[in-house]
């Protein structure tokens, strides 16, 4: 067995420690990711989500517990650039994340803060911006992209720093359903071509559905680690955790609340339509 990429240890992480306004965000959070994989996090508001995310590269240091990327301990200095090219973040707001005016002067903006060659640069930001289909753009200005454009590029720009795993914290919630679509589809090809780790933190459960794993924080602590299918048997506990099921899986448990006896946790429409279908005699 390979060594994971992520491993969480009894991560605990408080906000402001020691103080009157000490916020206690994680406790005793643990898991691992393999390379490769593609895992949903999820949870209600104020969950601990984005704090995890920011564990992931280092952005913010442990409380208490350890948190390793490739072996590498996020706690110690000398790592800090390592991780953080390792691990790429993709934010909510994709106007925050673009910084030239030119799409491949932005792609190119980490490598060569990184001091890589121009020819080594130039190879770079082309294979980056094929990989999420905006080639065709690359001499447009940012502003004038659309949400799911804008995204594209700042995955762009992670890739030309050759990272081992993105972290997508919410990167679809200001995007309309075409850009939703568009991001996803990027960060599952990244995965499936390239075996670049993905996690996705979101709000969106037929998001979460198409994960190999999902993860569920529920007031800082890990509530529920399951692959999608077996997660969304457990309709009640869902509930409980304030957490809605994807629409394909409502419509299978209030089948089979009613006696109609489809597949428990069906993650997808089409799958469903079948299942249905098959049960009317009709396939
Ligand atoms: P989520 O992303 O799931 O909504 P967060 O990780 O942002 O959750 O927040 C977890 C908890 O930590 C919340 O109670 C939030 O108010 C608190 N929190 C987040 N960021 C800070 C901060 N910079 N200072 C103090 N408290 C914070
Ligand atoms: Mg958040």
């Amino acid at each position: 067995m390979p060594a994971p990429l992520l491993e969480v240890e009894n991560l605990t992480h408080v906000y402001h420690p020691q103080t009157a306004r000490a916020v206690r965000a994680l406790e005793d959070v643990s898991f691992t990711v393999a390379h490769g994989e593609f895992v949903a996090i999820i949870g209600g508001n104020g969950s601990g989500k984005s704090t995890l995310a920011r564990h992931l590269n280092a952005l913010l240091l442990p409380t208490g517990g350890r948190v390793r990327v490739d072996g590498l301990d996020t706690a110690v200095d000398e790592h800090l650039w390592e991780i953080r090219r390792r691990v790429g973040m993709v934010f909510q707001n994709p106007d925050n994340q673009l910084v030239t005016s030119i799409v491949e002067e932005d792609v190119a903006f980490g490598p060569e803060n990184l001091g890589v060659p121009p020819a080594e640069i130039r190879v770079r930001v082309d294979a980056a911006l094929a990989a999420v289909r905006m080639s065709a753009l690359r001499e447009r200005p940012p502003h004038l992209l659309s949400g799911g454009q804008k995204q594209r590029v700042a995955i762009a720009g992670i890739l030309a720093l050759r990272p081992s795993c993105i972290v997508f914290d919410e990167a679809t919630t200001m995007l309309d359903p075409a850009g939703q679509r568009e991001v996803m589809e990027s960060a599952r090809c990244l995965r499936d071509e390239s075996g670049i780790t993905i996690i996705a933190i979101t709000h969106n459960m037929d998001e979460a559905a198409t994960a190999d794993r999902i993860l569920v924080l529920h007031e800082g602590r890990l509530a529920l680690d399951a692959p999608p299918r077996q997660l969304f048997t457990e309709a009640a506990r869902l509930r409980a955790l304030r957490l809605d099921l994807p629409e394909a899986a409502q419509v299978a448990d209030g089948l089979r609340r009613r006696g109609v006896a489809v597949e428990a946790g069906r993650v997808e429409i089409a799958g469903l339509a079948e299942a249905i279908l098959a049960l009317a005699g009709r396939r």
